[in-house]
């Protein structure tokens, strides 16, 4: 969402009007205006060691639990998946309370904040910590892959929840470019991304979410359980963005 909201605040978008799209992308997932549409969607999970993490449930709220201490490993506060994910959490508890949060996650962390996803998994198998965060395509990425088989098979997939909320999702969309001198072009290609081909492709290839309600789920991502997606409008989050990333300074998470 971080990428769609840059698109739309350098002023680049223009509406994308379809009722192909109207029909098919539930609400949340689409701007208000048109200006940006999601075409799947993916979670912000934890990667938990199989043989140190006996629980099967948690909440966002939970990784600042000082239980944790010392235990969780994940990748730059400022990348964008957990820019929105930080901006999800100030759109459901303000500013203030993210901010205690997420001193209390920095103070939980195992080692400085690096590498990308996959990474998290990779120390949770090495021992460096029991908890890593990740999105949900790329265990299944490390699960289909020869040399990072194992790192996917040392953690399970815990879908978190926010406290009485669901699990938060980004998605992948799309934006019309205000200059396309091919509209007629984006608008088919756009449509045909929402379409049963591409969705099952973005089901079976990358691993995501479809966008379209009744095209299956891959068989990996489905064995995480059933996703109960957090309800807030992605628009939200987007708002929350900059709030987000100066947290994320302030509490010199990546220090
Ligand atoms: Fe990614």
């Amino acid at each position: 969402i971080g990428r769609l909201k840059e698109a739309v605040d350098l002023g680049i978008a223009q509406p994308i009007k379809s009722e192909l799209l109207d029909k098919v992308v539930p609400p949340q997932y689409r701007d208000p205006e048109g200006l940006w549409y999601a075409i799947s969607a993916r979670a912000r999970v934890v990667y938990a060691s199989r043989d140190r993490v006996p629980q099967n449930e948690i909440t966002y709220e939970e990784l600042a639990d000082p239980k944790w201490k010392g235990k969780i490993c994940i990748r730059s506060g400022q990348h964008i998946y957990n820019n929105a994910l930080i901006g999800a959490m100030i759109a459901k508890h303000g500013e203030a309370k993210t901010e205690e949060w997420l001193k209390g996650l920095k103070a939980n962390l195992a080692q400085k904040p690096s590498g990308g996803d996959r990474e998290q998994a990779r120390d949770v198998a090495a021992g460096r910590c029991d908890i890593g965060i990740g999105n949900t395509y790329y265990w299944a990425l490390m699960k289909t892959s020869a040399n990072q088989k194992d790192w996917a098979e040392a953690t399970k997939v815990i879908l978190p929840t926010f406290a009485g909320g669901g699990t938060h999702v980004n998605v992948s969309g799309v934006v019309l470019a205000k200059n396309a001198p091919n509209k007629a072009n984006a608008m088919k290609l756009i449509e045909w991304l929402a379409g049963d081909t591409a969705q099952h492709m973005y089901a079976d290839t990358n691993y995501e979410y479809p966008i379209v309600a009744g095209i299956k789920v891959n068989d990996i991502i489905a064995g995480y359980g059933k996703l109960n997606p957090d309800p807030m409008p992605l628009s939200k989050i987007a708002e929350n963005k900059k709030a987000a990333a100066n947290l994320v300074d302030k509490v010199g998470f990546d220090n």
